[in-house]
């Protein structure tokens, strides 16, 4: 869908902002943007929507050389959301969330039907569309600035650190909202963090730049496994070698191997031989009524024995082993946030 062919750009001086990068980014991804400051994110993703041009290279967006896209028309596209997705003060709610929709000239009859669709997708209630942003707690109005990127139903969104100043329970919970937004709405994501822990929870594909390079384009599966060079490994961090993530969507979907009742403690090393025998990754722990109460991959036993201690958490744990690939990490992350129950 958006295709980066040997793009560099070099500002008045010299200086050599990015540097030859070839990308290509599918429908429906999301994707981050990673580096120290000054490492080309933020011009990478200005490129896109020609808030600055290429000095060499191309960007296509669906085969089109986007130099050949009527501006109007690209707008209509792509969205950009700046730093912190502030709210205007002296505008409602309903004005806020329709700001870009109205920009685009969309009828006022179709501007409330938006505003209402966006107050609900955040479960807000509709009466506070009249309100003014202080009239809202600091978390409704940022679930607000989050919806507000969605409104003029854009395929495309640039998002360029919006969660960088935020603390971080309610960067948490933003996090888990963009991302649940994109998935229901099948938006494409491309978003620049400077944070690894953030670009391990939201990308499905992750450009690693460094000096206007991009060094590893990867999932984040890869990335934390096969890191590239040192420079990565840095950047990824010891403490999160852990969070290595399999790719297939459903927990409908995980195959189990095996099932066997273990009690805590004394079967971890037998746990750990079975599965490195039968070249499983992840264990999950369930208790006797079906609920999940953790999970642990191969390689966190391996690396750091302690977060196995997950296992001797609960009486009488049922150890399921599953398949590397057939396992979604952030799912079960989900079920286990909400304590549903995990059936096989
Ligand atoms: P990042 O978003 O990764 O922090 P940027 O893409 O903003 O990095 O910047 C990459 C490099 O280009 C930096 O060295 C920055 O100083 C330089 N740069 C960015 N914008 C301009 C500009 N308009 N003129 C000159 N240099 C710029
Ligand atoms: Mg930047």
């Amino acid at each position: 869908m958006i295709d980066f062919q040997h793009v560099s750009k070099i500002f008045k001086g010299g200086k050599v902002a990015v540097d030859d990068i070839n990308l290509s980014f599918e429908k429906g991804e999301f994707i981050c943007f990673i580096g120290t400051s000054g490492s080309g994110k933020t011009t990478s993703m200005r490129m896109i929507n020609r808030m600055t041009d290429p000095t060499k290279g191309k960007i296509l967006i669906n085969g089109k050389d986007i130099q050949k896209i009527n501006p109007v028309e690209l707008r209509r596209k792509i969205g950009y959301v700046i730093q912190n997705i502030g709210l205007m003060p002296h505008m409602t709610i309903r004005e806020n969330i329709v700001l870009v929709p109205k920009l685009l000239k969309t009828p006022v009859e179709e501007r409330n039907k938006i505003a209402e669709k966006m107050i609900d997708l955040v479960e807000l209630p509709r009466e506070m569309l009249d309100r003014y942003p202080n009239e809202l707690s600091g978390g409704q109005q940022q679930r607000i600035g989050v919806v507000r990127a969605l409104a003029a139903n854009q395929d495309i969104i640039l998002m360029d650190e919006p969660f960088g100043a935020l603390d971080p329970i309610t960067r948490d919970s933003l996090q888990d909202l963009v991302k649940d937004l994109q998935e229901r709405l099948g938006k494409t994501i491309i978003f620049v963090t400077h944070d690894m822990d953030e670009a391990l929870k939201l990308a499905n594909r992750i450009a690693i730049m460094s000096e206007g390079k991009v060094i590893q384009f990867d999932t984040p599966d890869n990335i934390l496994r096969n890191p590239v060079n040192e420079f990565v490994e840095e950047l990824i961090g010891e403490d999160r070698l852990i969070q290595a993530k399999p790719n297939i969507t459903t927990v409908g979907e995980v195959m189990l191997n095996n099932a066997i009742t273990i009690t805590p403690e004394k079967s971890l090393s037998e746990a750990i031989k079975l599965m490195r025998e039968k070249r499983v990754d992840t264990l999950l722990v369930v208790d006797g009524s079906g609920v999940l109460k953790g999970f642990v991959d191969v390689e966190t036993i391996d690396r750091r024995k302690k977060t196995a201690t997950i296992i001797s958490d609960i009486i009488n744990p049922k150890v399921f082993y599953v398949k590397k690939s057939s396992l979604l990490r952030d799912s079960l992350q989900r079920i286990l946030k909400r304590g549903l129950k995990y059936v096989p």
